[in-house]
């Protein structure tokens, strides 16, 4: 009699507590990735590779394999070292949200040039290449969150223009979204080796100043790297929502 009260009080508790867990494990596992396949491109690495290579398929000019990046000027945190934190944070989001990621990297000590990145995301046949950077210029002031984009006329990548113009709007509006950082849009160029080479839809997203004290405070903290990798991730969701 006892034990039968006992699982009767357990079975009302069940009840009750079934709809609620039913939600939210419906929200926990929603899938908006649907198999797409997303690369993600930590910018820079431990040690830059001043060794040249040509900034797109043919191309006579020339540029570093791979930059050595900025740092913040108020912590002094490495440009690598917050791409990659960032960048592993977008992972783990990512593949919640069911996208296969292919990561160009995982740790700081490795040299891959621009055009390997690339070639990276070629080969896994990515739906979207998205690689992280973050800004640095002289003056403290410079704020804010842009993307790099080909143009229609880029010689090596026009194909992916109109692609890559629309994945760098939905991720600069993702994350200033999240953050409330300072939008500054997307940017036309054509002078970039890791976009020049690809042949996916890509865009360099420059994520803040390293060089305004603030941006570079909070983009130093784990919980805002957090909010930015997340708010990367709903503009990926909201590009392949609009590109069906
Ligand atoms: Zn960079």
């Amino acid at each position: 009699m006892r034990f039968k009260k006992i699982t009767a009080a357990l079975l009302a508790a069940i009840m009750i507590v079934l709809p609620v867990t039913g939600v939210s494990a419906a929200e926990a596992t929603a899938v908006t990735g649907n198999g797409k396949i997303v690369c993600i491109d930590a910018g820079h690495q431990l040690r830059g590779n001043s060794a040249t290579e040509p900034i797109g398929p043919g191309a006579t000019a020339v540029k570093a394999k791979v930059a050595g990046g900025t740092h913040g000027t108020t912590t002094g945190i490495a440009e690598s070292e917050l791409t990659l934190a960032v960048a592993l944070k977008l992972q783990a989001i990512l593949t919640s949200r069911g996208y296969t990621v292919v990561m160009c990297r995982t740790s700081q000590d490795v040299n891959i040039s621009n055009a390997e990145r690339a070639q990276i995301a070629n080969n896994a046949g990515a739906n979207a290449f998205i690689r992280l950077h973050a800004n640095g210029v002289a003056s403290p002031a410079a704020s804010g969150v842009l993307a790099l984009a080909p143009t229609a006329a880029n010689p090596y990548c026009a194909k992916i223009a109109a692609s890559s113009q629309a994945l760098s709007a939905a991720v600069v509006n993702g994350q200033c979204a999240a953050t409330g950082q300072k939008n500054s849009g997307v940017q036309l160029n054509d002078t970039m080796s890791g976009i020049n080479w690809s042949q996916v839809p890509v865009t360099i997203l420059e994520m803040g100043f390293m060089t305004n004290p603030t941006e570079d405070l909070n983009m130093s903290t784990d919980n805002y790297r957090t909010l930015m990798a997340t708010g990367i991730a709903n503009g990926i969701d909201a590009y392949f929502a609009s590109a069906k």
